[in-house]
C-alpha cells in the first residue's frame, strides 16, 4: 500500500492515546470492580457467580461503541455474554483484538496485603486487583486503542474486530472464543491480549506450549498395617499378603520424573527457557478404601498431572510417549506387570506457534518500537513463548494466525496482590492503535508523518 493510500499522522494518533490515559485507567478500575469470576471454576458455586461476566462484557461493549464500533453481544450460556465490536470499511486486511473478561477466584481476601481483590486501587503506578494482569488490562488497552483511532480521526480500511470473551480460565472456548469464531467472526490475524511477561513486559509472544491433564492410578491389595514388613522386603511373602498402592505409585512417579529430566535435555525451543516443558504432579490421593488413615496398606493411589509440552509436538505423540514411560515402569515391576497403571486423559490443548517473520509478527514488532520510542521501556523487541496456554490456540485452530501481546506479568497472575503496571497498559494501547492503523490501513484527516514511513 502506498503512503498516499495509508496516511495516518502517527504523532497525532499517539497524542490521542496519551490524552486518553486517565479515562482508560478509570475504566480499567471499573472493570476490575466487577467480580467476573468464571462460574465454572473449580470450587465456585455456578449460581452465585453466573451473570457477572455479562456485566463486565457490557462495560467493555460500551467502550467498543465509544470507538464507533457496531457491537454484537451474544451468549451460549445465559449470563455469560461475549461481545464483538466491528470497525472499518472492510476493504483491507482484517485483524482481531481478543481478550477474556472472566477471572479466577481471588482466594482468601485477607491474604491480599496491598488492596482488596476487587478494589482496582492504584499504588505507585500499579493497579491492584484480580484480573488486572490477567487480563482486563489487555482488553481495556485494546478497546481504548480503538477509541484513540476515532479521536485521532483515523478511519480504517480493513476490518478491526474487538472481541471480548468469557470462559477462558476454564478452557471453556465453546462458550467464548470458539463460539465467537463459530458465529463467523474471523480475520486474517489476531492478537490476544494476555500478559506478555515473563520474561520482560510487552514481549511479542509467538506461541504457546501444548497442555495435557491426565490422571494415573494404580491399585494395591489391602491388608493390616502390621503386615508392612512381610510385604515390602524380598525376604517376605510379598503380594501374596498385600501390596501398598502408594509404594507402586512412586515407581510411576519416578518414571515420569525421569521423562521430565529427559525433556529438559531434549525438548528445547529458543522461545522458552530450558526445562519449561514439564510434567507436574499437581494433586495426589490414595489410601486404604479411599480413607486417609494409615492403618492398612493402601489399595489405590492416583496422581493428577499437568503437562506442558513442546509446541512442535502433537497431543497424540506426547500421550503415546507418556503411556510408554508408564508401561516401561509397569513392565519392570512384578505387581504392576499384571495390575497395570491406568491413565485417564482429562484435557488436551494444542500448542500454537507463529513465525517471527510473519507479516503480523513484524507489524506488531514495528508498532511496538514506534510506540515505545521516548518511553522508559526498551525499543528492542523481546520475542518469547507464552508460559501458559490461552485462546491463541483456539484462534489458530480456527484458521486465524495468532500472537499474544499485552500488559501484565504471569508471575503475578492468579496470585494474591495481582497487579498491573499502568505504564504497560498505556504502552500496550499505543502499540495496539498503531498496529490496527498499519495492518488494516488507515486514513487520517491530517496527513503528517506517514504511518507507512515510520512503521516500515
Ligand atoms: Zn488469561
Amino acid at each position: 500500500m502506498s503512503p498516499a493510500e495509508n496516511s495516518v499522522d502517527v504523532t497525532r494518533l499517539m497524542a490521542a492515546v496519551d490524552a486518553l490515559r486517565e479515562p482508560m485507567t478509570a475504566s480499567l478500575r471499573d472493570l476490575v470492580r466487577i467480580p467476573s469470576v468464571s462460574p465454572k471454576y473449580p470450587g465456585i458455586d455456578y449460581r452465585d457467580h453466573v451473570g457477572r461476566e455479562s456485566d463486565a462484557t457490557a462495560l467493555v461493549a460500551d467502550l467498543y461503541r465509544r470507538a464507533g464500533a457496531t457491537v454484537d453481544t451474544f451468549s451460549v450460556e445465559d449470563g455469560r455474554a461475549n461481545a464483538v465490536g466491528r470497525l472499518g470499511r472492510g476493504r483491507g486486511r482484517s485483524l482481531i483484538f481478543n481478550g477474556h473478561v472472566d477471572v479466577v477466584p481471588p482466594g482468601d481476601a485477607t491474604e491480599w496485603t496491598v488492596a482488596a481483590p476487587f478494589s482496582g486501587d492504584v499504588v505507585d503506578r500499579r493497579m491492584y486487583g484480580r484480573g488486572t494482569t490477567d487480563q482486563k488490562s489487555g482488553l481495556v488497552a485494546q478497546a481504548w486503542a480503538a477509541i484513540a483511532l476515532r479521536e485521532a480521526g483515523v478511519e480504517l480500511d480493513g476490518e478491526l474486530q474487538l472481541q471480548c470473551v468469557v470462559g477462558e480460565e476454564t478452557g471453556d472456548h465453546a462458550c467464548g472464543t470458539g463460539a465467537v469464531l463459530e458465529r463467523g467472526f474471523t480475520a486474517e490475524a489476531a492478537v490476544v491480549s494476555e500478559p506478555s511477561a515473563p520474561p520482560t513486559p510487552l514481549s511479542v509472544v509467538l506461541g504457546s506450549p501444548g497442555l495435557l491433564w491426565f490422571a494415573v492410578s494404580v491399585t494395591g491389595k489391602k491388608v493390616h498395617s502390621s503386615m508392612r514388613g512381610d510385604t515390602i522386603h524380598s525376604t517376605g511373602p510379598g503380594a501374596a499378603i498385600g501390596v501398598n498402592a502408594i509404594d507402586k505409585m512412586f515407581l510411576v512417579y519416578q518414571g515420569l520424573r525421569a521423562l521430565e529430566d529427559e525433556w529438559a535435555a531434549t525438548q528445547r525451543h529458543p522461545l522458552w527457557p530450558r526445562g519449561h516443558f514439564s510434567l507436574l504432579p499437581g494433586a495426589m490421593r490414595g489410601g486404604p478404601g479411599g480413607l486417609t488413615v494409615p492403618f492398612s496398606l493402601s489399595d489405590s493411589a492416583t496422581i493428577e498431572y499437568a503437562v506442558e509440552f513442546h509446541p512442535e509436538r502433537s497431543v497424540a505423540d506426547v500421550q503415546a510417549e507418556i503411556q510408554a514411560a508408564v508401561d516401561r515402569v509397569a513392565d519392570g515391576d512384578p505387581w504392576l506387570r499384571h495390575a497395570r497403571p491406568h491413565l485417564e486423559w482429562k484435557l488436551d490443548w494444542d500448542p500454537f506457534l507463529m513465525s517471527a517473520d510473519a507479516d503480523i509478527s513484524q507489524s506488531l514488532a514495528a508498532a511496538y518500537r514506534t510506540a515505545a520510542t521516548g518511553s522508559r521501556f526498551p525499543t528492542d523487541v523481546s520475542w518469547t513463548g507464552f508460559y501458559g496456554v490461552c485462546d491463541g490456540t483456539v484462534l489458530t485452530r480456527g484458521g486465524v494466525p495468532s500472537l499474544v501481546f499485552g500488559p501484565g506479568d504471569l508471575r503475578v497472575a492468579h496470585g494474591n496482590d495481582e497487579y498491573v503496571d499502568l505504564d504497560e497498559v498505556w504502552l500496550a494501547a499505543r502499540t495496539f492503535a498503531l498496529l490496527a492503523a498499519q495492518w488494516c490501513g488507515g486514513r487520517g484527516p491530517v496527513p503528517g508523518s506517514s504511518l507507512e514511513g515510520s512503521l516500515s
